[in-house]
Order: C-alpha cells, then structure tokens, then sequence
C-alpha cells in the first residue's frame, strides 16, 4: 500500500480557511485511491511567532524535512507589521524555501472558460490561457549579499542589494522549464535584461548552452522582461513556459494572476533539485496569494487557489497524475456550473462562502467520478 507524508502549514489570515477545504479533497483523494496520507500539521508566520518568538522552528523545519511534500497556505498580517525584520512571517516562508532548496518555483496562469469574462483583459485575450511561469526561487537579488543598509554619516542612507547568479543556479532552472516544456506545447521563453545587467548576460548565455546541450527539439526565445511584461497583458496565449530569475519572476507572475481572473485562482509547486538516490524531489505547494486580512474570518475566501496546489502536488510530488486531472477537472466543473465565491462573483451575483466552494468540488469530484 502507497503511503505518503504530507506536511500542513496553514499559516496566518485565510490560510487556515482555505487549508480546511483542502484537506477534505486530500481526504476524498485518499478514500477513492487507497493511497495514504500521513498528515502532520504545524504552526509557521505570525502564529508560529506568537507561539514560538519565531515564524517556523527548528522542529518544524525537519518535519518539512522529512515529510514527502509540504502543503503551506499563506503568512503575515498587521498584527505582525512592528515585529523586526528578522522574526517577521514572510521569513518561515523565505526559510523554507531556502532550507528545502526549493529552487524552481512553477506558477501556471490557466484561465477557465466560465471565467473568460471575469479577467480585466478582453475575452478573447484570456480564454483558453494556459501557460507556465518557472522563476528561480532561492538565488538573485532576494538573497545575495551584501544586503544592507548603511548610514553614511551625512545625513544619507545607502541600501544596497545584491543581484546574483552561478552558472549551476541558471542551467539547473532552464533543465526544469525544459522538461516542462515536453509535457506541453514546447516551447520556452527567457526573460531577462541582459541590456543593463551583467546577471542578464550570464542567464542569456546559459539558457542557450543548457538548450544547446540536450533541448534543442524544445523551441526557445529570448525577451527583455520589460518586453515580456508588455507582451503578457498584450497577448499572453505567444507564450507556453516562460523561465526568469527571482524578482523578475515575482512580478510576471503576479501580471500574469490577474490575467485569470483573481489571485483566489492560483497555485503554484516549489521544487527541489531530484534525491540521487531515490530520485525525489523536495517540494512545497502553495497559492499564489497572501493571508488576505482584509477577508479573513468572513468565510469569503476563495480556496481554489490551494485545492489547485494540492492538484499540483499529486502531479509532481506522487506522480498521481490522473488524479489530479480529475481535481482540476471538478474545479472546472464546479465553476461551469455556476459556483463562484465573492472575488470571481459578478456585481449582483450570488455568492458561495469557502465551506461551499469546497462542497461544490467535492460534489463535482463525485459526480464525475460516478
Ligand atoms: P493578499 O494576496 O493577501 O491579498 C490581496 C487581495 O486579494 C486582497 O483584497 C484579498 O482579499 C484578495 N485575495 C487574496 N486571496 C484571496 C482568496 N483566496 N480569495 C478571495 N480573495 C483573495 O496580498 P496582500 O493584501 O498584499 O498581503 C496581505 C498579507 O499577506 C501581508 O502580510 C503580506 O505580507 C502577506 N503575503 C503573504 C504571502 C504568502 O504567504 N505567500 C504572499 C503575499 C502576501
């Protein structure tokens, strides 16, 4: 019998609201498929602070450690905006994402045909949009050093940050987006700005060896980010995967959310480098949004986002690949017939509180079972 371990951390604001819908389709999974799920759940963000005097512990950390994937739902909040820098929430994710290595985070931007309307961009901009932003996550300019802020002495401040990339953190991500690719339409766009940043130049170069030396069936380009950021609310349906470094990739990625519709619409899978010996990947799933304390506590939280995550989880982390179609599929369904919750709900139209958005996925996950 198929056992897996699954880490939750539900985090802070809606994350423990759309964590609890998540785990009945986890639940659903496990009854219709007989594979189990060793589940664990722990404290990180504001709550793991308030609890602990940090955003994730020590004896969090090895239980994502050993735990065959993480499911996390979001952190931080102004309950939390005094704590110092070094204790605030953000950092149990940054910690995570560091200590797991996870160093290819994949964001796809699907937007669901019952949706096409709800987008800012016109109908046949978006519908039938299904394209995959692979951004570096532990290296460039979040992490490098020197990270500081230094008073000069004269009245001036001086922050600095530090942009930087290694050949092996570039070939590593590029391997990841080129893979992708061959599951899907074959084809990889680069971003970069390799006009005004040396980093540019060295992830220019080494995309196209890495393509050069294994994927050259993959077909690829190379676009500026700025170019790439003007061409994704242009005509985002040119792209397939696109791959880009860390603070490029937050941004597109966030450009390319709100192309579907709302930020309540999308997952994303964080992943490491594959085990040599047993051939796994460390990963995390998480939705693209953030603890949301403007609507947390109201039942208005749109859980799709993290039942989607978890869908990419079954898919890249347990290889139950049919299974997670069937998941995206009751989504689908759910959404064709009507379910929405308050941030994809039309002006006037009724509204569906997290519990029954996930009872429509639940309902809809039985129906096409049947
Ligand atoms: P946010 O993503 O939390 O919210 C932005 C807007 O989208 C809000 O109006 C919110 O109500 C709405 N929204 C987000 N998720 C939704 C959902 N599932 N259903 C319905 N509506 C949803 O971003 P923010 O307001 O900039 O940040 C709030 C807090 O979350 C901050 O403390 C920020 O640091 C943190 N944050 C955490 C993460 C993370 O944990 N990965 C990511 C982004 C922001």
């Amino acid at each position: 019998m198929t056992t897996y371990s699954l880490l939750l951390l539900p985090g802070d604001g809606i994350g423990p609201e759309v964590m609890a819908e998540t785990r009945r389709i986890v639940e659903w999974t496990a009854a219709a498929t007989g594979v189990t799920f060793e589940i664990d759940e722990d404290l990180v963000g504001g709550c793991a602070y308030d609890a602990h005097g940090e955003p994730v512990t020590d004896a969090t950390m090895e239980k994502a450690l050993a735990a065959d994937a993480v499911l996390f739902g979001a952190v931080g909040g102004p309950k939390w905006d005094g704590v110092g820098y070094d204790h605030r929430p953000e950092g149990g994710l940054l910690r995570l994402r560091k200590e797991l290595a996870l160093f290819a985070n994949l964001r796809p931007a699907i937007c669901y045909p019952a949706l096409a309307d709800s987008s800012s961009l016109k109908q046949d901009v978006v519908e039938g949009l299904d394209i995959l932003i692979v951004r570096e996550l532990t290296g460039g300019v979040y992490f490098g050093e020197p990270k500081t802020i230094t008073d000069l002495g004269n009245g001036q401040k001086r922050a600095i940050d530090t942009q930087v990339y290694d050949t092996f953190e570039i070939e590593r991500i590029s391997a990841v987006a080129f893979d992708l690719a061959r599951t899907r339409s074959n084809k990889v766009t680069s971003m970069e700005k390799r006009n005004v940043m040396k980093s540019g130049v060295l992830w220019n170069d080494v995309v196209s060896e890495t393509h050069k030396r294994g994927y050259e069936d993959v077909e690829l380009d190379h676009m500026l980010a700025d170019a790439g950021g003007m061409q994704l609310v242009r005509w985002p349906k040119q792209f397939d995967v696109i791959v880009t470094d860390n603070l490029f990739g937050d941004m597109l990625s966030d450009v390319a959310a709100m192309l579907t519709g709302s930020l309540g619409m999308l997952p994303s899978a964080s992943l490491g480098a594959p085990d040599p010996k047993t051939g796994r990947r460390k990963a995390m799933y998480e939705p693209v949004h953030g603890s949301a304390p403007d609507i947390a506590g109201t039942g208005k939280a749109n859980p799709i986002a993290m039942i989607a995550s978890f869908a990419m989880c079954l898919r890249y982390s347990f290889q139950m690949t049919d299974v997670a179609d069937r998941v995206e599929q009751a989504i689908a369904s759910a959404l064709e017939a009507g379910a929405r919750t308050t941030d994809i709900a039309k002006p006037g139209e009724a509204a569906l509180t997290t519990t029954e958005m996930g009872d429509a996925v639940l309902a809809a996950l039985e129906s096409n079972a049947a």
